[in-house]
């Protein structure tokens, strides 16, 4: 019987906890057949992301975001993944390409064996998480596929408890902001602020005069003063704002455990936060971490920051770059492990490459049944 048929029949059961037919009890574990011959190959493109949106944050505005789309083809099935590049981090297009270059999957003839292939992939260079982001996901989206499971299956997540997402509302004129929450609101349940210009409470008041949805806030490192941040804290918690990320320099730990310490809102990590060994330093910080997929270096990392997280008591947020649907799927199957979630970058682009994967409905992120991201191709 090949694989194929093999999952059609009782392969699926039989991973699923159930027992092969012919099989007494569950004395053998049945065995997908990986064949010496067969070579995973990796391929991959630049793919420019056009926002529909101007996007302002505390330190820059832009357009379009640079990123590299990555697939892994194998005994006929492809594997989907991406690299995205913020300017701000510090990757382009190029060092991206330049790392790919390095991979060479054909030593390995089983995609299952995740641990082993990102760690060879993980040792090619000190950095480059995008680049090892787009291998590890497209590299899930494969072993999804080739056990014919979604992701959240495979790592034993319920898909009822992936939450609402944040929908980001970018630093604009009041006019503007009170345009696009009105868009929003009917949309999401929850919003996001960019703060940490002069223009917070200018911004915070323009949303409440159209909508009373809880908000997130992200200060993207912009308040300067220790004291004047847990003030305005103090304020938005009074005006319906849930959660605060990033107050402060990613640096200034002592003045945002000073914050974290004193303040009636949870502090989340995002520039203080990367891959993960950033995590146990930052254990009575904050309240918690936002893992994002380029920032760890894949689901593998992301899955592993989550342990760790859990381990010092710790919340996790889940989070995204500007993505397509296929970045944003991988990191919403980890979104049921996670108390807040903001997965909106495909929402923010108007060339995404895929249709399926995670949707959003009357607010809600909602996974799909099928195997891998769940992506097609548009
Ligand atoms: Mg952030």
């Amino acid at each position: 019987m090949d694989r194929r048929n093999f999952l059609k029949t009782g392969g699926a059961l039989a991973l699923a906890g159930g027992v092969l037919p012919g099989c007494r009890g569950a004395e053998r574990a049945p065995r997908l057949n990986f064949r010496e011959d067969r070579k995973m190959t990796l391929r991959w493109f630049p793919y420019e992301l056009e926002l529909a949106h101007t996007f302002t944050v505390s330190s820059y505005s832009r357009k379009t975001t640079p990123d590299v789309q990555v697939e892994i083809e194998y005994d006929g099935l492809v594997g989907y993944g991406e690299a995205s590049m913020p300017p701000y981090l510090g990757h382009t297009v190029e060092s991206v390409c330049s790392f790919l270059e390095k991979v060479d999957l054909s030593q390995f003839t089983d995609p299952t064996r995740i641990e082993d292939i990102m760690e060879y992939v993980g040792s090619l260079s000190e950095g480059d998480a995008p680049a090892k982001a787009a291998v590890d996901i497209a590299l899930h989206d494969l072993v999804g596929k080739l056990l014919g499971l979604p992701l959240y299956r495979l790592f034993g997540y319920n898909p009822e408890k992936a939450g609402d997402t944040t929908y980001t509302i970018g630093i604009d004129t009041p006019e503007v902001v009170r345009e696009k929450t009105l868009e929003a609101a009917g949309r999401f349940n929850i919003l996001k602020v960019k703060v940490g210009l002069d223009a917070d409470k200018e911004m915070i008041e323009a949303i409440r005069s159209v909508s009373d949805l809880p908000l997130a806030v992200d200060a993207n490192q912009g308040w300067k003063d220790r004291s004047k941040a847990l003030d305005e804290i103090f304020w938005l918690r009074d005006n319906g704002v849930v959660m605060v990320e990033q107050p402060m320099a990613k640096d200034r730990l002592d003045d945002i455990a000073w914050i974290t310490e004193r303040s009636p809102l949870p502090i989340f990590a995002d520039e203080s936060v990367q891959g993960l060994g950033d995590v146990l330093p930052l254990k009575g910080i904050f309240t918690g971490i936002n893992i994002k997929l380029m920032k760890s270096g894949g689901l593998l990392n992301a899955r592993k920051m989550i342990a760790v997280a859990e381990a010092c008591g710790m919340k996790v947020m889940t989070g995204c770059m500007t993505e397509t649907s296929c970045a944003c799927s991988a990191v919403a199957a980890l979104a049921p492990a996670s108390s807040f979630q903001d997965i909106d970058g495909n929402l923010l682009i108007t060339n995404d490459r895929f249709t399926g994967g995670v949707r959003v409905v009357s607010g809600r992120l909602t996974l799909p049944d099928l195997p891998g991201l769940g992506l097609s191709l548009k």
